[in-house]
């Protein structure tokens, strides 16, 4: 069995945006040569997710949407958390309700997806260089 890491860095310019990853997840695919096995992928961040979903515009203004009305960012102040100084506790609830990674099967060296599934990248509390581990086994 083979075995293949990489880290993918994001710097999201804005405090929230979510970016489609696939393109980076299958070059990883490609670079570590494993046609058959299993592939991870997890933000190393508790203020961010990675997800698999729709690339559709709507749908991701949709979920802007109803994470905001879940975790609103505003006011700081209604989070405990937010009392060590921080202004983010809504960015760690938000990265709770979209998950932490995925695991998707390879399969003749592609990701195994189902209709429409895509892999993003959620970013809950940006302006800053964060990222995304990538881990692939097979053979
Ligand atoms: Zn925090």
């Amino acid at each position: 069995m083979k075995s293949f890491r990489k880290e993918l860095w994001f710097n999201i310019p804005t405090r929230r945006g979510f970016i489609n990853i696939t393109p980076q997840v299958e070059a990883a695919i490609t670079e570590s040569g494993i046609r058959e096995g299993l592939c991870l992928a997890n933000a190393m961040h508790i203020s961010a997710s990675v997800f698999i979903n729709d690339d559709e515009r709507g749908l991701h203004v949709d979920f802007e949407k109803w994470l905001e009305g879940l975790a609103p960012h505003e006011p700081v102040k209604q989070y405990r958390h937010n009392d060590t100084g921080e202004d983010n506790a809504d960015a760690h609830l938000k990265r709770t309700i979209m998950g932490r990674e995925v695991v998707v099967a390879i399969t003749e060296s592609k990701l195994d997806f189902g209709p429409w599934e895509q892999i993003f990248y959620g970013e809950f509390d940006g302006k800053r260089k964060k990222r995304v581990l990538v881990k692939i086994i097979g053979e």
